[in-house]
Protein backbone atom coordinates (compact mmCIF):
# COMPACT_ATOMS: atom_id res chain seq x y z
CA UNK A 1 0.00 0.00 0.00
CA UNK A 2 0.85 3.36 -1.01
CA UNK A 3 1.61 6.82 0.61
CA UNK A 4 -0.42 8.68 -1.53
CA UNK A 5 -0.74 12.86 -1.92
CA UNK A 6 -4.54 14.06 -3.21
CA UNK A 7 -4.96 17.70 -3.96
CA UNK A 8 -7.87 18.70 -5.06
CA UNK A 9 -11.15 17.30 -3.47
CA UNK A 10 -13.96 18.61 -5.35
CA UNK A 11 -16.75 16.47 -6.73
CA UNK A 12 -14.77 14.19 -8.22
CA UNK A 13 -11.41 14.37 -6.40
CA UNK A 14 -13.19 13.86 -2.59
CA UNK A 15 -14.71 10.47 -3.98
CA UNK A 16 -11.92 9.31 -5.75
CA UNK A 17 -9.37 10.23 -2.44
CA UNK A 18 -12.10 7.88 -0.30
CA UNK A 19 -11.44 4.83 -2.54
CA UNK A 20 -8.36 5.39 -2.15
CA UNK A 21 -8.46 5.29 1.48
CA UNK A 22 -11.09 2.40 1.25
CA UNK A 23 -8.46 0.24 -0.86
CA UNK A 24 -6.34 0.35 2.36
CA UNK A 25 -3.67 3.37 0.85
CA UNK A 26 -2.24 6.11 3.70
CA UNK A 27 -3.99 9.49 2.00
CA UNK A 28 -3.05 13.01 2.73
CA UNK A 29 -5.07 15.72 0.93
CA UNK A 30 -5.31 19.48 0.32
CA UNK A 31 -7.70 21.42 -0.70
CA UNK A 32 -8.61 25.37 0.05
CA UNK A 33 -12.63 24.83 0.76
CA UNK A 34 -13.71 23.77 4.07
CA UNK A 35 -16.63 21.77 2.96
CA UNK A 36 -14.21 19.65 0.66
CA UNK A 37 -11.95 19.14 3.28
CA UNK A 38 -14.48 18.37 5.94
CA UNK A 39 -16.30 15.57 3.62
CA UNK A 40 -12.68 14.24 3.46
CA UNK A 41 -11.24 13.97 6.36
CA UNK A 42 -14.70 12.16 7.23
CA UNK A 43 -13.64 9.37 4.69
CA UNK A 44 -10.08 8.99 6.42
CA UNK A 45 -8.09 11.47 4.33
CA UNK A 46 -5.40 13.15 6.67
CA UNK A 47 -5.30 16.96 5.71
CA UNK A 48 -2.35 18.79 4.81
CA UNK A 49 -1.62 22.32 5.56
CA UNK A 50 -0.68 23.17 1.54
CA UNK A 51 -0.05 21.43 -1.77
CA UNK A 52 3.78 21.13 -1.76
CA UNK A 53 3.32 19.71 2.12
CA UNK A 54 1.40 16.54 0.64
CA UNK A 55 3.79 16.21 -1.50
CA UNK A 56 6.85 16.33 0.07
CA UNK A 57 6.00 12.63 1.96
CA UNK A 58 4.35 11.13 -0.86
CA UNK A 59 5.42 7.96 -2.91
CA UNK A 60 2.67 9.34 -5.16
CA UNK A 61 0.38 12.58 -5.76
CA UNK A 62 -3.22 12.85 -7.59
CA UNK A 63 -4.73 16.14 -8.40
CA UNK A 64 -8.07 16.80 -9.65
CA UNK A 65 -7.98 20.13 -10.42
CA UNK A 66 -10.50 22.34 -12.84
CA UNK A 67 -7.71 23.19 -15.72
CA UNK A 68 -4.54 23.85 -16.63
CA UNK A 69 -3.89 26.78 -15.21
CA UNK A 70 -4.67 25.48 -11.50
CA UNK A 71 -2.53 21.55 -12.62
CA UNK A 72 0.33 24.47 -13.31
CA UNK A 73 -0.04 26.64 -11.10
CA UNK A 74 -0.04 23.77 -8.08
CA UNK A 75 2.99 21.82 -9.68
CA UNK A 76 5.39 25.16 -10.55
CA UNK A 77 7.93 27.21 -8.78
CA UNK A 78 9.06 27.19 -5.68
CA UNK A 79 5.96 26.62 -3.24
CA UNK A 80 4.62 24.09 -5.94
CA UNK A 81 4.71 20.31 -5.84
CA UNK A 82 6.82 19.39 -8.25
CA UNK A 83 10.14 21.19 -6.00
CA UNK A 84 8.64 19.03 -3.31
CA UNK A 85 8.54 15.71 -4.53
CA UNK A 86 11.46 13.25 -3.78
CA UNK A 87 12.86 12.43 -7.12
CA UNK A 88 11.05 8.84 -8.14
CA UNK A 89 7.89 10.32 -7.05
CA UNK A 90 4.90 9.35 -9.65
CA UNK A 91 2.94 12.50 -10.57
CA UNK A 92 -0.74 11.25 -11.72
CA UNK A 93 -2.47 14.16 -12.88
CA UNK A 94 -6.31 13.16 -13.28
CA UNK A 95 -7.43 16.93 -14.20
CA UNK A 96 -9.55 17.29 -17.48
CA UNK A 97 -7.06 19.96 -18.91
CA UNK A 98 -5.65 21.46 -22.43
CA UNK A 99 -3.01 19.08 -24.07
CA UNK A 100 -0.44 21.74 -24.24
CA UNK A 101 -0.77 22.09 -20.59
CA UNK A 102 -0.15 18.50 -19.73
CA UNK A 103 2.81 18.35 -21.98
CA UNK A 104 4.25 21.15 -19.45
CA UNK A 105 2.98 19.35 -16.21
CA UNK A 106 5.11 16.23 -17.81
CA UNK A 107 8.34 18.61 -18.59
CA UNK A 108 8.09 19.80 -15.33
CA UNK A 109 8.06 16.94 -13.63
CA UNK A 110 10.63 15.36 -15.76
CA UNK A 111 13.47 18.09 -15.09
CA UNK A 112 13.08 16.94 -11.14
CA UNK A 113 13.53 13.22 -11.77
CA UNK A 114 9.47 12.54 -10.98
CA UNK A 115 7.54 9.95 -13.04
CA UNK A 116 4.50 11.10 -14.29
CA UNK A 117 1.00 10.28 -16.11
CA UNK A 118 -1.56 12.24 -17.55
CA UNK A 119 -4.76 10.75 -16.64
CA UNK A 120 -7.49 11.95 -17.58
CA UNK A 121 -11.31 10.49 -16.65
CA UNK A 122 -14.90 9.80 -17.95
CA UNK A 123 -17.82 8.71 -15.78
CA UNK A 124 -18.23 11.84 -13.75
CA UNK A 125 -19.34 12.02 -9.75
CA UNK A 126 -21.35 8.65 -10.01
CA UNK A 127 -18.70 6.79 -11.05
CA UNK A 128 -16.01 8.29 -8.84
CA UNK A 129 -18.33 7.47 -6.14
CA UNK A 130 -18.41 3.91 -7.24
CA UNK A 131 -15.34 3.49 -8.18
CA UNK A 132 -15.87 2.69 -11.64
CA UNK A 133 -14.14 5.79 -13.56
CA UNK A 134 -12.51 4.58 -17.17
CA UNK A 135 -8.83 6.74 -16.96
CA UNK A 136 -7.08 7.74 -20.39
CA UNK A 137 -3.42 7.28 -19.69
CA UNK A 138 -0.40 9.54 -21.36
CA UNK A 139 3.04 8.97 -20.55
CA UNK A 140 5.81 6.74 -20.02
CA UNK A 141 4.85 2.71 -20.19
CA UNK A 142 6.90 2.52 -16.61
CA UNK A 143 5.10 5.07 -15.09
CA UNK A 144 1.85 3.32 -16.49
CA UNK A 145 2.27 0.45 -15.00
CA UNK A 146 3.04 2.00 -11.60
CA UNK A 147 0.07 4.45 -11.66
CA UNK A 148 -2.35 1.04 -13.13
CA UNK A 149 -3.08 -0.75 -9.08
CA UNK A 150 -3.37 3.12 -8.00
CA UNK A 151 -6.13 3.59 -10.63
CA UNK A 152 -8.12 0.73 -10.55
CA UNK A 153 -8.58 1.34 -7.19
CA UNK A 154 -10.69 4.65 -8.36
CA UNK A 155 -11.91 2.94 -11.69
CA UNK A 156 -12.89 -0.48 -13.73
CA UNK A 157 -10.96 0.39 -17.24
CA UNK A 158 -7.20 1.68 -17.55
CA UNK A 159 -6.37 2.56 -20.99
CA UNK A 160 -2.84 3.32 -21.47
CA UNK A 161 -3.29 6.02 -24.83
CA UNK A 162 0.45 6.65 -25.83
CA UNK A 163 2.69 9.39 -24.82
CA UNK A 164 2.72 12.42 -22.75
CA UNK A 165 -0.68 14.48 -23.47
CA UNK A 166 -2.69 11.13 -25.20
CA UNK A 167 -4.76 10.62 -22.08
CA UNK A 168 -5.84 14.07 -22.23
CA UNK A 169 -6.13 14.11 -26.52
CA UNK A 170 -8.44 10.91 -26.24
CA UNK A 171 -10.59 12.53 -23.75
CA UNK A 172 -11.13 15.39 -25.64
CA UNK A 173 -11.79 13.43 -28.90
CA UNK A 174 -14.09 11.41 -27.26
CA UNK A 175 -16.34 14.33 -26.14
CA UNK A 176 -16.14 15.78 -29.54
CA UNK A 177 -17.37 12.97 -30.72
CA UNK A 178 -19.96 12.94 -27.72
CA UNK A 179 -21.42 16.61 -28.03
CA UNK A 180 -21.72 16.40 -31.54
CA UNK A 181 -24.05 13.23 -31.49
CA UNK A 182 -25.91 14.40 -29.16
CA UNK A 183 -26.99 17.73 -31.15
CA UNK A 184 -27.48 15.36 -34.15
CA UNK A 185 -29.59 13.11 -31.67
CA UNK A 186 -31.56 16.07 -30.68
CA UNK A 187 -32.28 17.40 -34.36
CA UNK A 188 -33.68 14.39 -35.32
CA UNK A 189 -36.13 13.84 -32.31
CA UNK A 190 -37.49 17.79 -33.38
CA UNK A 191 -37.73 16.81 -36.77
CA UNK A 192 -39.44 13.74 -35.81
CA UNK A 193 -41.61 15.97 -33.84
CA UNK A 194 -42.59 18.31 -36.59
CA UNK A 195 -43.10 15.34 -39.14
CA UNK A 196 -45.76 13.75 -36.70
CA UNK A 197 -43.43 10.69 -35.68
CA UNK A 198 -43.62 9.65 -32.57
CA UNK A 199 -40.32 9.59 -30.13
CA UNK A 200 -40.72 5.88 -29.64
CA UNK A 201 -40.84 5.05 -33.11
CA UNK A 202 -37.66 7.26 -34.18
CA UNK A 203 -36.11 5.50 -31.19
CA UNK A 204 -36.86 1.69 -32.42
CA UNK A 205 -35.68 2.22 -35.66
CA UNK A 206 -32.58 4.40 -35.38
CA UNK A 207 -31.58 2.61 -31.93
CA UNK A 208 -31.03 -0.85 -34.52
CA UNK A 209 -30.25 1.45 -38.12
CA UNK A 210 -27.07 2.96 -38.88
CA UNK A 211 -28.63 6.30 -36.78
CA UNK A 212 -27.44 4.02 -33.57
CA UNK A 213 -25.25 5.93 -30.99
CA UNK A 214 -24.52 6.12 -27.67
CA UNK A 215 -25.82 9.45 -27.60
CA UNK A 216 -29.37 7.73 -28.59
CA UNK A 217 -29.53 4.14 -27.19
CA UNK A 218 -27.72 5.23 -23.44
CA UNK A 219 -28.44 8.90 -23.03
CA UNK A 220 -31.58 9.26 -24.85
CA UNK A 221 -32.14 13.30 -24.72
CA UNK A 222 -36.45 12.18 -24.78
CA UNK A 223 -37.97 11.03 -22.25
CA UNK A 224 -39.68 7.49 -22.86
CA UNK A 225 -37.17 5.51 -24.51
CA UNK A 226 -34.16 4.87 -22.52
CA UNK A 227 -35.60 5.41 -18.57
CA UNK A 228 -32.05 5.75 -17.02
CA UNK A 229 -31.26 8.87 -19.40
CA UNK A 230 -31.30 12.49 -17.58
CA UNK A 231 -34.61 13.01 -19.53
CA UNK A 232 -36.67 11.19 -17.57
CA UNK A 233 -35.83 13.13 -14.65
CA UNK A 234 -36.40 17.18 -15.58
CA UNK A 235 -32.97 16.97 -17.20
CA UNK A 236 -30.69 16.70 -13.96
CA UNK A 237 -27.05 16.01 -14.81
CA UNK A 238 -25.64 13.90 -15.37
CA UNK A 239 -23.08 15.74 -17.37
CA UNK A 240 -23.61 19.15 -16.92
CA UNK A 241 -23.48 21.26 -20.20
CA UNK A 242 -20.73 23.57 -18.80
CA UNK A 243 -18.79 21.06 -18.34
CA UNK A 244 -19.51 19.76 -21.90
CA UNK A 245 -18.79 23.57 -23.14
CA UNK A 246 -15.52 23.11 -21.26
CA UNK A 247 -14.40 20.28 -22.89
CA UNK A 248 -15.76 21.12 -26.14
CA UNK A 249 -13.22 24.27 -25.81
CA UNK A 250 -10.28 22.17 -24.91
CA UNK A 251 -11.12 20.72 -28.06
CA UNK A 252 -10.99 23.29 -29.91
CA UNK A 253 -7.85 24.99 -28.38
CA UNK A 254 -6.53 21.64 -29.49
CA UNK A 255 -7.82 21.84 -33.03
CA UNK A 256 -5.65 24.98 -33.60
CA UNK A 257 -2.89 24.45 -31.80
CA UNK A 258 -2.74 20.91 -34.09
CA UNK A 259 -4.06 22.22 -37.24
CA UNK A 260 -6.66 20.06 -37.61
CA UNK A 261 -10.35 21.36 -38.86
CA UNK A 262 -12.91 20.53 -36.79
CA UNK A 263 -16.04 22.70 -38.30
CA UNK A 264 -19.06 20.37 -36.45
CA UNK A 265 -16.97 20.56 -33.23
CA UNK A 266 -16.38 24.41 -33.55
CA UNK A 267 -20.87 24.32 -33.89
CA UNK A 268 -21.07 22.36 -31.19
CA UNK A 269 -18.93 24.71 -28.99
CA UNK A 270 -21.20 27.68 -29.89
CA UNK A 271 -24.71 25.88 -29.22
CA UNK A 272 -23.30 24.77 -25.91
CA UNK A 273 -22.16 28.03 -25.29
CA UNK A 274 -25.44 29.85 -25.62
CA UNK A 275 -26.91 26.81 -23.65
CA UNK A 276 -24.63 28.07 -20.64
CA UNK A 277 -25.18 31.67 -21.72
CA UNK A 278 -28.93 31.14 -21.32
CA UNK A 279 -28.42 30.30 -17.55
CA UNK A 280 -28.84 26.42 -18.32
CA UNK A 281 -25.16 25.49 -18.01
CA UNK A 282 -25.99 23.06 -14.68
CA UNK A 283 -28.55 21.34 -16.93
CA UNK A 284 -27.68 17.79 -18.11
CA UNK A 285 -26.08 18.39 -21.75
CA UNK A 286 -28.98 16.37 -23.39
CA UNK A 287 -31.40 19.35 -22.57
CA UNK A 288 -29.78 21.29 -25.54
CA UNK A 289 -33.14 19.48 -26.88
CA UNK A 290 -34.63 22.19 -25.57
CA UNK A 291 -32.88 25.32 -27.06
CA UNK A 292 -33.18 23.10 -30.27
CA UNK A 293 -37.09 22.79 -30.48
CA UNK A 294 -37.14 26.95 -28.94
CA UNK A 295 -38.48 25.98 -25.79
CA UNK A 296 -36.39 26.56 -22.40
CA UNK A 297 -34.97 23.83 -20.26
P1 LIG B 1 -14.64 20.72 -8.57
O1 LIG B 1 -14.67 22.17 -8.86
O2 LIG B 1 -15.75 20.10 -7.79
O3 LIG B 1 -13.27 20.34 -7.81
C1 LIG B 1 -12.04 20.95 -8.05
C2 LIG B 1 -11.40 21.18 -6.69
O4 LIG B 1 -10.10 21.72 -6.87
C3 LIG B 1 -12.19 22.18 -5.83
O5 LIG B 1 -12.57 21.57 -4.60
C4 LIG B 1 -11.21 23.33 -5.63
O6 LIG B 1 -11.33 23.94 -4.35
C5 LIG B 1 -9.89 22.60 -5.79
N1 LIG B 1 -8.77 23.48 -6.05
C6 LIG B 1 -8.72 24.58 -6.85
N2 LIG B 1 -7.48 25.11 -6.80
C7 LIG B 1 -6.76 24.35 -5.94
C8 LIG B 1 -5.42 24.39 -5.48
N3 LIG B 1 -4.58 25.35 -5.88
N4 LIG B 1 -5.01 23.44 -4.61
C9 LIG B 1 -5.84 22.47 -4.21
N5 LIG B 1 -7.13 22.38 -4.62
C10 LIG B 1 -7.57 23.31 -5.47
O7 LIG B 1 -14.48 20.00 -9.98
P2 LIG B 1 -14.71 18.45 -10.31
O8 LIG B 1 -16.10 18.26 -10.83
O9 LIG B 1 -14.21 17.63 -9.17
O10 LIG B 1 -13.74 18.30 -11.56
C11 LIG B 1 -12.34 18.14 -11.41
C12 LIG B 1 -11.77 17.82 -12.77
O11 LIG B 1 -12.36 16.62 -13.27
C13 LIG B 1 -12.03 18.90 -13.83
O12 LIG B 1 -10.88 19.04 -14.62
C14 LIG B 1 -13.21 18.34 -14.60
O13 LIG B 1 -13.25 18.82 -15.92
C15 LIG B 1 -12.92 16.85 -14.55
N6 LIG B 1 -14.09 15.99 -14.72
C16 LIG B 1 -15.24 16.26 -14.05
C17 LIG B 1 -16.33 15.41 -14.24
C18 LIG B 1 -17.62 15.67 -13.51
O14 LIG B 1 -18.63 15.03 -13.87
N7 LIG B 1 -17.65 16.53 -12.50
C19 LIG B 1 -16.24 14.30 -15.11
C20 LIG B 1 -15.04 14.04 -15.73
C21 LIG B 1 -13.96 14.90 -15.54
Amino acid sequence: MAVIGFIGLGNMGGPMAANLVKAGHSVCGFDPVPAAIDAARAAGVVIGASPSDVAREAEIVVTMLPSGKHVLGVYDGPEGIVAAVKPGTLLIDSSTIDVDSARKAHALAAARGAASVDAPVSGGVGGAAAGTLTFMVGGEAEAFERARPVLEAMGKKIVLCGAAGAGQAAKICNNMILGISMIGVCEAFVLAEKLGLSHQSLYDVASTASGQCWSLTSYCPVPGPVPTSPANRDYQPGFAAALMLKDLKLAQEASQSAGAPTPLGAAATQLYAMMAAAGDGGVDFSGIIHMLRGDTA
